[in-house]
């Protein structure tokens, strides 16, 4: 079974993967830690976070182990990482290290933007979480606040937009939910509810699975 989650940043959607994996003991893959990784490799480098040439290098480079989530999840990486995610030939570097994480025998969760539109369409089920603008940065403030960096509301309400605007508007793989992907809503939900409605919707896709099967069997 391949879990796809994709959503706008503070949406709910690495926590919502993380306890989905969990709970089906499967692998988890939080794909912008590679758009972070790429950004990081850049910025280390002393390179531009546009050049094209050095940006695709650095994504060939990353190795999936060994990510130093300290380093990759501040506020400064994750604007950095919708810019280069923003470059197609990024996106391809990538794609396939993805697709073997997901492909791989017994399935995986992987979290990000494309992965039900792109990266695994024939993920089953999809499930697009979403939440109002203000509840979404009120997450994000209060989770950089624990990290130790100041995030008041209205600089991290900025940054959120800004990252929304570019995810959603880029040429290859904009942030949208795939056709056939359900919406989960987590605007009034804490991380428990918004895990019990996707074991809901999990279970619920399954049961279809099941019952298409054994009526092509029939
Ligand atoms: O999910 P996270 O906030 O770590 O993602 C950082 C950035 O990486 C996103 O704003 C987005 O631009 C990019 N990203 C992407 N496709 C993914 C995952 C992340 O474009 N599958």
């Amino acid at each position: 079974m391949i879990i796809a989650i994709d959503g706008p940043a503070a949406s709910g959607k690495g926590t919502l993967a993380r306890n989905l994996a969990r709970h089906f003991g499967l692998p988890h893959l939080d794909t912008g830690l590679l758009y972070r990784a790429t950004a990081r490799a850049l910025i280390d480098a002393g390179r531009a976070l546009s050049g094209k040439e050095a940006a695709i290098a650095a994504a060939r480079g990353l190795a999936l182990a060994g990510f130093d989530e300290k380093l990759l999840r501040g506020r400064e990486m994750a604007e950095a990482a919708s810019i280069v995610a923003a470059i197609p030939e990024v996106r391809a570097a990538l794609a396939d290290t993805q697709r073997a994480f997901a492909r791989r025998p017994g399935g995986a969760v992987l979290d990000g933007r494309d992965i039900g539109t792109v990266i695994c369409p024939e993920a089953c089920p999809k499930i697009f979480v979403s939440a109002s603008v203000d509840v979404r940065v009120t997450r994000r403030a209060l989770e950089l606040q624990a990290q130790g960096e100041k995030a008041d509301y209205a600089a991290v309400l900025e940054e959120i937009l800004r990252r929304d605007e570019r995810d959603k508007n880029r040429t290859t793989a904009p942030l949208l939910p795939a056709k056939d992907a359900i919406v989960l809503d987590t605007t009034t939900l804490d991380a428990e509810a918004a895990f019990k409605s996707a074991l809901a919707i999990v279970m619920g896709s399954a049961a279809r699975n099941a019952a298409g099967a054994s009526s092509g069997r029939g």
